[in-house]
């Protein structure tokens, strides 16, 4: 008898639950008000709220491992990897961010699979994006464009030819680390490459690594390294927003 009574009860608790949201306006949320940006021309156009990381007309954002100031070619509004110069890193370092970058394989085609227009972008200085030209040049598929680079095959080949520019959207969320420096949330990495989505929500496993498995040290915020991997690959209009 006790029995039959929880369960009315139960039901009345529930129903009365069910009842109470009668009002449309009841699941209204009003607050935060998400803020203006003011969007550009096109969907490639940085909007207002972002931090511009090259425009074409100069390369002050970044510098060298070193410090030194970029040694790549500054032509056309584009900068582009001169081989031997070393890899590219922002003076500034960031976390969680949404970035847009366009780049060009060379034009004059040389080389084959990882040889072929290979650069890549590296959030945090660890995770990287890879730019490679992939258009017919077959290589291993976690090390193809649009791969996180030896963990995550880019979900289809979105590929220009060599001579047209690429978009990437990338959207980044960092790994968290606890006082321990324990590894506490995984890194995920969103992709849209030429406007098509090629990585979803993918787990960053570690470190990019050439040889071996990802590593986990500890890190806070990072700069975005492009990599010299000796082809001239060219990039213009980078930009980025926090989050
Ligand atoms: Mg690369």
């Amino acid at each position: 008898m006790k029995f039959y009574w929880i369960v009315i009860l139960g039901i009345g608790i529930v129903s009365e639950a069910c009842a109470q949201i009668t009002d449309p306006k009841a699941t209204k949320v009003w607050e935060p008000e998400p803020r203006v940006v003011k969007v550009g021309n096109s969907n490639s156009a940085a909007p207002s709220d972002a931090i511009s990381l090259f425009d074409g007309t100069n390369m002050d954002a970044w510098q060298h491992e070193d410090g030194s100031p970029v040694n790549w070619k500054l032509e056309d509004g584009m900068m582009t990897v001169v081989d031997g110069a070393g890899g590219i890193f922002t003076k500034e370092a960031f976390g969680d961010c949404q970035l847009h970058i366009e780049w060009r394989a060379p034009i004059v085609i040389e080389g084959e699979g990882q040889d072929r227009g290979n650069s890549g972008v590296f959030l945090q200085n660890k995770y990287e994006v890879q730019i490679l030209d992939s258009y017919q040049n077959r290589t291993y598929s976690n090390g193809q464009a649009g791969s996180i680079y030896k963990q995550h095959i880019p979900l289809v080949n979105a590929m220009r030819p060599p001579e047209e520019w690429q978009t990437y959207d990338i959207i980044f969320q960092a790994p968290k680390f606890n006082a321990d420096g324990i590894k506490v949330a995984s890194g995920y990495l969103t992709v849209l490459h030429n406007g098509v989505l090629i990585q979803n929500h993918a787990e960053i496993k570690g470190t990019t690594e050439d040889i071996g498995l990802p590593k986990n040290p500890a890190h806070g915020d990072g700069p975005i390294q492009l990599q010299d991997h000796s082809n001239p690959v060219s990039y213009r209009n980078i930009w980025i927003r926090k989050l």
